[in-house]
Protein backbone atom coordinates (compact mmCIF):
# COMPACT_ATOMS: atom_id res chain seq x y z
CA UNK A 1 0.00 0.00 0.00
CA UNK A 2 2.81 2.26 0.17
CA UNK A 3 3.39 4.59 -3.03
CA UNK A 4 6.58 3.32 -4.17
CA UNK A 5 8.40 6.28 -5.93
CA UNK A 6 11.81 7.48 -6.63
CA UNK A 7 13.19 10.44 -4.09
CA UNK A 8 15.45 12.02 -6.74
CA UNK A 9 14.18 12.68 -10.68
CA UNK A 10 15.12 11.02 -13.93
CA UNK A 11 16.15 12.01 -17.02
CA UNK A 12 12.74 12.60 -18.26
CA UNK A 13 11.95 13.70 -15.23
CA UNK A 14 14.21 16.76 -15.12
CA UNK A 15 13.27 16.94 -19.03
CA UNK A 16 9.40 17.82 -18.02
CA UNK A 17 10.76 19.98 -15.18
CA UNK A 18 12.99 21.91 -17.54
CA UNK A 19 9.82 23.10 -19.60
CA UNK A 20 8.14 23.83 -16.45
CA UNK A 21 10.42 26.24 -15.09
CA UNK A 22 8.34 29.64 -15.91
CA UNK A 23 4.83 28.80 -15.73
CA UNK A 24 4.86 24.80 -14.10
CA UNK A 25 6.59 25.37 -10.61
CA UNK A 26 4.34 24.56 -8.48
CA UNK A 27 4.19 20.90 -10.22
CA UNK A 28 8.25 20.50 -9.76
CA UNK A 29 7.97 21.46 -6.45
CA UNK A 30 5.29 19.23 -5.26
CA UNK A 31 7.43 16.26 -7.51
CA UNK A 32 11.06 17.67 -5.16
CA UNK A 33 8.76 17.37 -2.01
CA UNK A 34 6.51 14.76 -2.57
CA UNK A 35 8.52 12.27 -0.18
CA UNK A 36 8.94 14.46 2.16
CA UNK A 37 4.96 15.51 2.22
CA UNK A 38 4.24 12.06 2.29
CA UNK A 39 6.86 10.94 4.89
CA UNK A 40 6.98 7.58 6.37
CA UNK A 41 4.86 8.44 9.78
CA UNK A 42 2.14 10.16 7.33
CA UNK A 43 1.79 7.15 4.78
CA UNK A 44 1.65 4.94 7.80
CA UNK A 45 -1.19 6.89 9.14
CA UNK A 46 -2.82 6.91 6.05
CA UNK A 47 -2.26 3.15 5.87
CA UNK A 48 -3.94 2.46 8.99
CA UNK A 49 -7.35 3.73 7.95
CA UNK A 50 -7.40 0.65 5.65
CA UNK A 51 -6.41 -1.71 8.45
CA UNK A 52 -10.18 -3.46 8.14
CA UNK A 53 -10.51 -3.16 4.18
CA UNK A 54 -11.61 -6.19 2.47
CA UNK A 55 -11.57 -7.34 -1.38
CA UNK A 56 -9.15 -6.21 -3.40
CA UNK A 57 -6.24 -4.54 -2.52
CA UNK A 58 -6.45 -0.97 -2.66
CA UNK A 59 -4.09 1.88 -4.18
CA UNK A 60 -1.25 3.52 -2.63
CA UNK A 61 -3.49 6.17 -0.35
CA UNK A 62 -0.59 8.58 -0.54
CA UNK A 63 -1.09 8.60 -3.96
CA UNK A 64 -4.42 9.11 -3.65
CA UNK A 65 -3.65 12.10 -0.98
CA UNK A 66 -1.47 13.48 -3.59
CA UNK A 67 -4.14 13.55 -6.81
CA UNK A 68 -7.04 15.46 -4.22
CA UNK A 69 -3.96 18.36 -3.44
CA UNK A 70 -3.85 18.39 -7.85
CA UNK A 71 -7.69 18.21 -8.34
CA UNK A 72 -7.87 21.18 -5.89
CA UNK A 73 -4.96 23.50 -7.28
CA UNK A 74 -6.48 23.05 -11.24
CA UNK A 75 -10.13 22.59 -9.70
CA UNK A 76 -10.59 19.44 -11.73
CA UNK A 77 -13.66 16.36 -11.17
CA UNK A 78 -12.74 13.21 -10.55
CA UNK A 79 -13.77 12.36 -14.16
CA UNK A 80 -11.32 15.03 -15.43
CA UNK A 81 -8.67 14.01 -12.88
CA UNK A 82 -8.85 10.65 -14.20
CA UNK A 83 -8.24 12.62 -17.96
CA UNK A 84 -5.69 14.93 -17.38
CA UNK A 85 -3.80 12.01 -14.79
CA UNK A 86 -3.32 10.43 -19.10
CA UNK A 87 -3.06 13.84 -20.97
CA UNK A 88 -1.16 15.93 -19.02
CA UNK A 89 2.82 15.43 -18.04
CA UNK A 90 2.72 18.04 -15.32
CA UNK A 91 0.38 15.58 -13.14
CA UNK A 92 2.20 12.64 -14.66
CA UNK A 93 5.33 14.29 -12.94
CA UNK A 94 3.87 14.56 -9.97
CA UNK A 95 2.44 11.40 -9.70
CA UNK A 96 5.46 9.42 -10.72
CA UNK A 97 3.69 8.47 -14.00
CA UNK A 98 5.21 9.88 -16.84
CA UNK A 99 4.02 8.25 -20.10
CA UNK A 100 1.69 6.40 -18.98
CA UNK A 101 -1.27 5.54 -21.17
CA UNK A 102 -3.86 5.11 -18.24
CA UNK A 103 -4.39 6.77 -14.95
CA UNK A 104 -2.71 5.01 -11.79
CA UNK A 105 -6.23 6.00 -10.26
CA UNK A 106 -10.32 5.45 -11.13
CA UNK A 107 -13.00 7.56 -10.51
CA UNK A 108 -14.62 5.67 -8.49
CA UNK A 109 -11.29 5.05 -6.32
CA UNK A 110 -10.74 9.40 -5.94
CA UNK A 111 -14.96 9.21 -4.62
CA UNK A 112 -14.27 6.17 -2.09
CA UNK A 113 -11.17 8.08 -0.58
CA UNK A 114 -12.72 11.41 0.03
CA UNK A 115 -15.12 9.64 2.24
CA UNK A 116 -12.17 7.54 3.73
CA UNK A 117 -10.60 10.97 4.75
CA UNK A 118 -13.79 12.32 5.98
CA UNK A 119 -13.93 9.24 7.95
CA UNK A 120 -10.66 9.50 9.63
CA UNK A 121 -10.04 12.87 9.64
CA UNK A 122 -7.72 12.71 7.18
CA UNK A 123 -7.87 16.23 5.77
CA UNK A 124 -7.21 17.72 8.59
CA UNK A 125 -4.31 15.53 8.73
CA UNK A 126 -2.47 16.69 5.18
CA UNK A 127 -3.26 20.21 6.55
CA UNK A 128 -1.26 19.13 9.24
CA UNK A 129 1.54 17.66 7.22
CA UNK A 130 2.21 20.91 5.57
CA UNK A 131 2.31 22.56 8.52
CA UNK A 132 5.02 20.22 9.79
CA UNK A 133 6.78 20.68 6.82
CA UNK A 134 7.19 24.56 6.93
CA UNK A 135 8.39 23.52 10.58
CA UNK A 136 10.92 21.37 9.07
CA UNK A 137 12.11 23.40 6.47
CA UNK A 138 12.87 26.14 9.55
CA UNK A 139 11.61 29.60 7.46
CA UNK A 140 8.91 30.36 10.10
CA UNK A 141 9.51 30.73 13.83
CA UNK A 142 7.44 28.31 16.27
CA UNK A 143 8.33 29.39 19.71
CA UNK A 144 5.11 31.65 19.66
CA UNK A 145 2.27 31.79 17.49
CA UNK A 146 1.39 34.99 16.52
CA UNK A 147 -2.70 33.10 15.23
CA UNK A 148 -4.95 35.56 13.11
CA UNK A 149 -8.52 34.34 12.47
CA UNK A 150 -10.68 35.18 8.89
CA UNK A 151 -13.96 34.36 7.48
CA UNK A 152 -15.38 34.86 3.75
CA UNK A 153 -18.42 33.62 2.19
CA UNK A 154 -18.69 30.67 0.50
CA UNK A 155 -21.98 30.65 -2.03
CA UNK A 156 -23.60 27.05 -1.65
CA UNK A 157 -23.24 24.42 -4.44
CA UNK A 158 -27.08 23.45 -3.91
CA UNK A 159 -30.23 24.98 -6.35
CA UNK A 160 -31.63 27.78 -4.23
CA UNK A 161 -35.26 28.09 -4.80
CA UNK A 162 -38.39 30.54 -3.26
CA UNK A 163 -41.14 28.53 -1.31
CA UNK A 164 -43.10 27.97 -3.89
CA UNK A 165 -40.48 25.66 -5.81
CA UNK A 166 -39.31 24.27 -2.55
CA UNK A 167 -42.74 22.84 -1.57
CA UNK A 168 -42.83 21.50 -5.20
CA UNK A 169 -39.68 19.85 -5.34
CA UNK A 170 -40.05 18.53 -1.36
CA UNK A 171 -43.89 16.92 -2.03
CA UNK A 172 -42.40 15.25 -5.52
CA UNK A 173 -38.91 13.75 -3.91
CA UNK A 174 -42.09 12.35 -1.16
CA UNK A 175 -43.78 11.40 -4.14
CA UNK A 176 -40.30 9.85 -5.89
CA UNK A 177 -39.66 7.99 -2.57
CA UNK A 178 -43.24 6.35 -1.89
CA UNK A 179 -43.22 5.05 -5.13
CA UNK A 180 -40.16 3.20 -4.92
CA UNK A 181 -40.99 1.77 -1.71
CA UNK A 182 -44.41 0.56 -2.26
CA UNK A 183 -42.91 -0.20 -6.10
CA UNK A 184 -45.44 1.30 -8.00
CA UNK A 185 -44.93 3.54 -11.07
CA UNK A 186 -44.89 7.04 -9.64
CA UNK A 187 -47.36 8.13 -12.40
CA UNK A 188 -49.82 5.56 -10.45
CA UNK A 189 -49.31 7.40 -7.27
CA UNK A 190 -49.69 11.25 -8.79
CA UNK A 191 -53.04 9.86 -9.87
CA UNK A 192 -54.49 7.78 -7.02
CA UNK A 193 -53.73 10.98 -4.60
CA UNK A 194 -55.15 13.41 -7.21
CA UNK A 195 -51.57 15.20 -6.91
CA UNK A 196 -52.85 17.56 -10.08
CA UNK A 197 -49.36 20.29 -9.43
CA UNK A 198 -47.49 17.33 -10.35
CA UNK A 199 -48.50 16.85 -13.67
CA UNK A 200 -46.85 20.03 -15.34
CA UNK A 201 -43.12 20.87 -15.66
CA UNK A 202 -42.95 22.50 -13.00
CA UNK A 203 -45.54 23.37 -9.82
CA UNK A 204 -45.64 27.41 -11.17
CA UNK A 205 -46.75 25.86 -14.91
CA UNK A 206 -49.31 23.59 -13.25
CA UNK A 207 -51.11 25.85 -10.65
CA UNK A 208 -50.69 28.23 -13.57
CA UNK A 209 -52.56 31.53 -12.27
CA UNK A 210 -51.48 35.02 -12.32
CA UNK A 211 -48.67 35.34 -10.08
CA UNK A 212 -49.42 39.34 -9.22
CA UNK A 213 -52.99 38.46 -8.23
CA UNK A 214 -52.66 38.19 -4.01
CA UNK A 215 -55.94 36.45 -3.95
CA UNK A 216 -55.28 33.90 -6.63
CA UNK A 217 -52.01 33.23 -4.73
CA UNK A 218 -53.61 31.94 -1.66
CA UNK A 219 -56.45 29.83 -3.37
CA UNK A 220 -53.04 28.17 -5.12
CA UNK A 221 -51.74 28.22 -1.82
CA UNK A 222 -54.74 26.29 0.04
CA UNK A 223 -54.43 23.91 -3.38
CA UNK A 224 -51.12 22.70 -2.78
CA UNK A 225 -51.36 22.18 0.51
CA UNK A 226 -54.71 20.10 -0.02
CA UNK A 227 -52.35 17.91 -2.12
CA UNK A 228 -49.84 17.92 0.26
CA UNK A 229 -52.01 16.49 2.53
CA UNK A 230 -53.66 13.88 0.65
CA UNK A 231 -50.24 12.92 -0.28
CA UNK A 232 -49.34 12.66 3.14
CA UNK A 233 -52.58 10.24 4.00
CA UNK A 234 -51.70 8.31 0.93
CA UNK A 235 -48.01 7.46 1.93
CA UNK A 236 -49.61 7.01 5.71
CA UNK A 237 -52.31 4.26 3.84
CA UNK A 238 -49.70 2.60 1.52
CA UNK A 239 -46.17 2.85 2.95
CA UNK A 240 -46.46 1.65 6.63
CA UNK A 241 -43.87 1.22 8.62
CA UNK A 242 -41.52 2.11 5.57
CA UNK A 243 -42.79 5.62 6.23
CA UNK A 244 -40.48 5.82 9.29
CA UNK A 245 -37.23 4.58 7.27
CA UNK A 246 -35.22 6.44 5.31
CA UNK A 247 -35.45 7.94 2.57
CA UNK A 248 -39.31 7.72 2.70
CA UNK A 249 -38.73 9.30 6.41
CA UNK A 250 -36.19 12.08 4.98
CA UNK A 251 -38.29 12.96 2.21
CA UNK A 252 -41.38 13.47 4.43
CA UNK A 253 -39.24 15.54 7.27
CA UNK A 254 -38.10 17.80 4.09
CA UNK A 255 -41.60 18.41 3.06
CA UNK A 256 -42.66 19.30 7.05
CA UNK A 257 -39.55 21.38 7.15
CA UNK A 258 -40.22 23.72 4.19
CA UNK A 259 -44.32 24.09 5.52
CA UNK A 260 -42.81 25.05 9.04
CA UNK A 261 -39.77 27.28 7.80
CA UNK A 262 -41.99 29.09 4.60
CA UNK A 263 -45.75 29.50 5.57
CA UNK A 264 -47.35 31.06 9.21
CA UNK A 265 -51.15 31.67 10.04
CA UNK A 266 -52.94 34.14 8.55
CA UNK A 267 -54.11 36.16 11.45
CA UNK A 268 -57.32 37.43 9.30
CA UNK A 269 -57.88 33.70 8.22
CA UNK A 270 -56.69 31.39 10.15
CA UNK A 271 -55.09 29.55 6.75
CA UNK A 272 -51.30 29.32 6.35
CA UNK A 273 -50.44 31.44 3.89
CA UNK A 274 -46.30 32.20 2.63
CA UNK A 275 -44.31 33.63 5.97
CA UNK A 276 -43.77 37.07 6.29
CA UNK A 277 -39.98 37.78 6.55
CA UNK A 278 -36.97 34.93 6.66
CA UNK A 279 -37.66 32.22 8.89
CA UNK A 280 -34.42 31.82 11.30
CA UNK A 281 -32.68 29.13 10.33
CA UNK A 282 -34.31 28.79 7.17
CA UNK A 283 -32.91 26.38 4.86
CA UNK A 284 -33.11 27.58 0.68
CA UNK A 285 -31.88 24.57 -0.97
CA UNK A 286 -33.69 20.99 -0.69
CA UNK A 287 -30.57 19.75 -2.88
CA UNK A 288 -28.22 20.87 0.38
CA UNK A 289 -29.70 20.86 3.66
CA UNK A 290 -26.56 22.39 5.50
CA UNK A 291 -26.68 25.65 2.95
CA UNK A 292 -28.07 29.14 5.17
CA UNK A 293 -28.88 32.29 4.27
CA UNK A 294 -26.14 34.89 5.75
CA UNK A 295 -24.77 38.34 5.25
CA UNK A 296 -21.84 39.82 4.11
CA UNK A 297 -23.00 43.30 4.76
CA UNK A 298 -26.35 45.15 6.01
CA UNK A 299 -27.08 44.67 2.30
CA UNK A 300 -25.84 42.22 0.54
CA UNK A 301 -26.84 38.88 1.33
CA UNK A 302 -25.73 35.05 -0.31
CA UNK A 303 -26.29 31.78 0.54
CA UNK A 304 -24.11 28.84 1.52
CA UNK A 305 -21.38 29.04 4.17
CA UNK A 306 -18.62 31.20 5.59
CA UNK A 307 -14.77 29.28 4.78
CA UNK A 308 -13.17 30.15 8.00
CA UNK A 309 -9.22 29.86 8.35
CA UNK A 310 -6.51 30.35 11.19
CA UNK A 311 -2.75 31.74 10.00
CA UNK A 312 0.19 31.33 12.48
CA UNK A 313 3.30 32.34 11.44
CA UNK A 314 3.00 33.03 7.85
CA UNK A 315 1.17 29.25 7.61
CA UNK A 316 -2.51 28.36 7.30
CA UNK A 317 -2.90 25.86 10.40
CA UNK A 318 -6.14 25.38 10.18
CA UNK A 319 -10.09 25.64 8.52
CA UNK A 320 -12.97 25.25 8.55
CA UNK A 321 -16.69 25.55 6.79
CA UNK A 322 -19.86 26.59 9.13
CA UNK A 323 -23.32 27.67 7.58
CA UNK A 324 -23.52 31.37 6.39
CA UNK A 325 -25.47 32.08 9.13
CA UNK A 326 -23.33 31.12 11.93
CA UNK A 327 -21.84 33.64 13.95
CA UNK A 328 -17.79 34.06 13.64
CA UNK A 329 -17.29 33.84 16.93
CA UNK A 330 -18.84 29.48 16.73
CA UNK A 331 -16.22 28.72 15.20
CA UNK A 332 -13.15 30.51 17.55
CA UNK A 333 -12.71 27.86 19.50
CA UNK A 334 -12.42 24.81 17.13
CA UNK A 335 -9.56 27.31 15.10
CA UNK A 336 -7.79 27.92 18.38
CA UNK A 337 -7.93 24.22 19.58
CA UNK A 338 -6.83 23.11 15.90
CA UNK A 339 -4.22 25.96 16.09
CA UNK A 340 -2.85 24.70 19.43
CA UNK A 341 -1.57 22.26 18.38
CA UNK A 342 1.01 23.28 16.47
CA UNK A 343 2.34 25.50 19.33
CA UNK A 344 1.84 28.05 21.95
CA UNK A 345 -0.44 30.18 21.19
CA UNK A 346 0.94 33.89 22.33
CA UNK A 347 -1.30 36.30 20.16
CA UNK A 348 -4.46 36.31 18.74
CA UNK A 349 -5.03 38.86 15.82
CA UNK A 350 -9.40 38.62 14.94
CA UNK A 351 -12.21 41.06 13.63
CA UNK A 352 -14.64 41.90 16.06
CA UNK A 353 -16.91 38.87 14.61
CA UNK A 354 -14.67 36.47 16.66
CA UNK A 355 -14.61 38.38 19.67
CA UNK A 356 -17.85 37.16 21.19
CA UNK A 357 -17.42 34.24 22.44
CA UNK A 358 -15.99 32.16 25.78
CA UNK A 359 -12.92 30.86 24.11
CA UNK A 360 -11.18 34.40 23.61
CA UNK A 361 -12.19 35.06 27.16
CA UNK A 362 -10.57 31.74 28.18
CA UNK A 363 -7.55 32.82 26.27
CA UNK A 364 -7.27 36.32 27.67
CA UNK A 365 -7.83 34.87 31.24
CA UNK A 366 -4.68 32.97 30.60
CA UNK A 367 -2.34 36.33 29.64
CA UNK A 368 -2.74 35.61 25.77
CA UNK A 369 -2.83 38.78 23.92
CA UNK A 370 -5.93 39.57 21.91
CA UNK A 371 -5.42 41.84 19.16
CA UNK A 372 -9.12 43.53 17.62
CA UNK A 373 -10.58 46.52 17.24
CA UNK A 374 -13.08 47.35 19.70
CA UNK A 375 -16.26 48.37 18.81
CA UNK A 376 -16.96 51.71 18.31
CA UNK A 377 -19.07 54.34 20.67
CA UNK A 378 -22.16 55.41 19.20
CA UNK A 379 -23.86 58.50 21.40
CA UNK A 380 -22.41 60.69 18.16
CA UNK A 381 -21.71 64.39 19.14
CA UNK A 382 -22.36 64.14 23.10
CA UNK A 383 -19.93 61.82 25.73
CA UNK A 384 -19.17 58.59 24.70
CA UNK A 385 -18.30 55.56 26.87
CA UNK A 386 -14.97 56.99 26.77
CA UNK A 387 -15.18 59.59 28.70
CA UNK A 388 -16.28 58.08 31.54
CA UNK A 389 -14.18 56.65 34.26
CA UNK A 390 -14.82 52.76 34.40
CA UNK A 391 -13.29 51.09 37.39
CA UNK A 392 -14.66 47.01 36.96
CA UNK A 393 -12.45 45.96 40.56
CA UNK A 394 -14.43 48.57 42.37
CA UNK A 395 -17.77 47.92 40.08
CA UNK A 396 -17.90 51.75 39.99
CA UNK A 397 -18.20 54.29 36.87
CA UNK A 398 -17.53 57.89 37.36
CA UNK A 399 -18.81 60.20 34.76
CA UNK A 400 -16.89 63.32 33.34
CA UNK A 401 -18.84 65.80 35.82
CA UNK A 402 -17.12 63.39 39.15
CA UNK A 403 -20.40 61.77 39.88
CA UNK A 404 -19.81 57.89 40.68
CA UNK A 405 -22.37 55.34 40.45
CA UNK A 406 -22.34 51.51 41.32
CA UNK A 407 -22.32 49.36 38.36
CA UNK A 408 -25.57 46.70 38.40
CA UNK A 409 -26.35 43.77 36.11
CA UNK A 410 -27.85 46.61 33.98
CA UNK A 411 -25.47 48.49 33.84
CA UNK A 412 -24.59 52.13 35.27
CA UNK A 413 -27.83 54.59 36.11
CA UNK A 414 -27.10 58.37 36.88
CA UNK A 415 -30.15 58.99 38.63
CA UNK A 416 -32.58 61.48 37.17
CA UNK A 417 -32.35 64.21 39.92
CA UNK A 418 -28.17 64.02 39.49
CA UNK A 419 -28.04 64.66 35.69
CA UNK A 420 -31.16 67.44 35.60
CA UNK A 421 -29.34 70.24 37.45
CA UNK A 422 -26.24 69.09 35.58
CA UNK A 423 -24.57 71.68 33.13
CA UNK A 424 -23.27 68.97 30.93
CA UNK A 425 -26.52 67.65 30.45
CA UNK A 426 -27.03 68.60 26.73
CA UNK A 427 -23.71 66.66 26.07
CA UNK A 428 -24.75 64.04 27.68
CA UNK A 429 -27.92 62.14 27.46
CA UNK A 430 -31.37 62.72 25.49
CA UNK A 431 -33.24 61.49 28.48
CA UNK A 432 -36.19 63.91 28.83
CA UNK A 433 -37.07 62.81 32.74
CA UNK A 434 -34.24 60.32 33.44
CA UNK A 435 -30.38 60.62 33.77
CA UNK A 436 -27.33 58.87 31.59
CA UNK A 437 -26.64 55.06 31.18
CA UNK A 438 -23.52 53.16 30.62
CA UNK A 439 -23.63 49.88 29.38
CA UNK A 440 -21.48 47.17 30.80
CA UNK A 441 -20.65 44.35 28.41
CA UNK A 442 -19.97 40.94 29.94
CA UNK A 443 -16.45 41.48 28.29
CA UNK A 444 -15.91 45.13 29.43
CA UNK A 445 -12.92 44.49 30.68
CA UNK A 446 -11.49 43.22 27.51
CA UNK A 447 -12.63 45.44 25.55
CA UNK A 448 -11.27 48.34 27.56
CA UNK A 449 -7.63 46.82 27.04
CA UNK A 450 -8.80 47.45 23.20
CA UNK A 451 -9.61 50.41 23.71
CA UNK A 452 -6.41 51.55 25.46
CA UNK A 453 -4.13 49.65 22.44
CA UNK A 454 -5.99 51.43 19.65
CA UNK A 455 -5.51 54.93 21.34
CA UNK A 456 -1.51 54.37 20.88
CA UNK A 457 0.51 54.00 18.15
CA UNK A 458 2.06 50.65 18.96
CA UNK A 459 -1.39 49.32 19.23
CA UNK A 460 -2.83 49.85 16.14
CA UNK A 461 0.37 49.12 14.52
CA UNK A 462 -0.04 45.58 16.04
CA UNK A 463 -3.83 45.57 14.60
CA UNK A 464 -2.21 45.94 10.96
CA UNK A 465 -0.52 42.43 11.25
CA UNK A 466 -3.93 40.82 10.81
CA UNK A 467 -4.13 42.20 6.86
CA UNK A 468 -1.83 38.92 6.51
CA UNK A 469 -4.65 36.69 7.03
CA UNK A 470 -7.07 38.19 4.69
CA UNK A 471 -4.10 37.72 2.03
CA UNK A 472 -4.06 34.17 2.73
CA UNK A 473 -7.68 33.62 2.47
CA UNK A 474 -7.71 35.58 -0.85
CA UNK A 475 -5.29 32.97 -1.99
CA UNK A 476 -7.59 30.47 -0.26
CA UNK A 477 -10.41 31.75 -2.15
CA UNK A 478 -8.30 31.68 -5.44
CA UNK A 479 -7.83 28.05 -5.29
CA UNK A 480 -11.35 27.09 -4.36
CA UNK A 481 -13.26 29.42 -6.29
CA UNK A 482 -16.35 31.35 -4.70
CA UNK A 483 -18.47 28.51 -5.35
CA UNK A 484 -18.37 25.05 -2.99
CA UNK A 485 -17.89 21.98 -5.20
CA UNK A 486 -20.05 19.36 -2.65
CA UNK A 487 -22.90 19.88 -0.39
CA UNK A 488 -23.05 19.65 2.97
CA UNK A 489 -20.53 20.90 5.51
CA UNK A 490 -18.02 18.39 6.25
CA UNK A 491 -16.93 17.62 2.30
CA UNK A 492 -16.78 21.06 2.11
CA UNK A 493 -14.11 21.56 5.35
CA UNK A 494 -12.25 18.59 3.35
CA UNK A 495 -12.24 21.02 0.22
CA UNK A 496 -11.43 24.15 1.85
CA UNK A 497 -8.70 21.99 3.93
CA UNK A 498 -7.06 20.35 0.66
CA UNK A 499 -7.01 23.98 -1.29
CA UNK A 500 -5.07 25.12 2.34
CA UNK A 501 -2.53 22.70 2.17
CA UNK A 502 -2.56 23.79 -1.57
CA UNK A 503 -1.86 27.98 -0.45
CA UNK A 504 0.32 26.36 2.39
CA UNK A 505 2.79 24.59 -0.51
CA UNK A 506 2.81 27.68 -2.38
CA UNK A 507 4.08 29.80 0.32
CA UNK A 508 6.87 27.44 0.96
CA UNK A 509 7.95 27.23 -2.48
CA UNK A 510 7.86 31.16 -2.26
CA UNK A 511 9.48 31.36 1.01
S1 LIG B 1 -25.47 64.50 32.84
FE1 LIG B 1 -25.24 63.14 34.55
S2 LIG B 1 -23.81 61.58 33.88
FE2 LIG B 1 -23.67 63.26 32.42
S3 LIG B 1 -21.98 64.46 33.17
FE3 LIG B 1 -23.81 65.33 34.09
S4 LIG B 1 -24.03 64.27 36.02
FE4 LIG B 1 -22.57 63.14 34.85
Amino acid sequence: MRWKVPVEMGVRELQVARRLHRVGRFYVFLRKIRHELFDEDFERALESTYKKARGTAPLPPALLAMVTLLQAYDQVSDSDAVVTAVMDKRWQLVLGCLGAEEAPFSQGALVSFRERMVRHDLDRKLLDRTVALAKAKGSFGWQKLKVALDSSPLLGAGRVEDTWNLLGRALSLVVDCVAKVVGVPREDVVSQAKLDVLRGPSIKVALDIDWDDPSQQAQALQRLLEEVTRAQAWVAEHAGDDAAKPPLKEALAALRSVIDQDLEPDPSTGKLRIRRGVARDRKPSLGDPDMRHGRKSKSKLFNGYKRQIAKANGIIVAALVQPANCADAVATESLLTDAARHGSVEELHIDRGFLGCEAVDTFHARGGLVLCKPWPSRNQGRFTKLDFKIDLKDRTVTCPEKVTVPITKSGAHFPGDVCTPCSQRARCTKAKNDGRSVDIHPQEELLLLLRQRRATREGRAALRQRVTVEHSLAAVGAIQGPRARYKGIRKNSLDLRRCAAVANIQALRAA
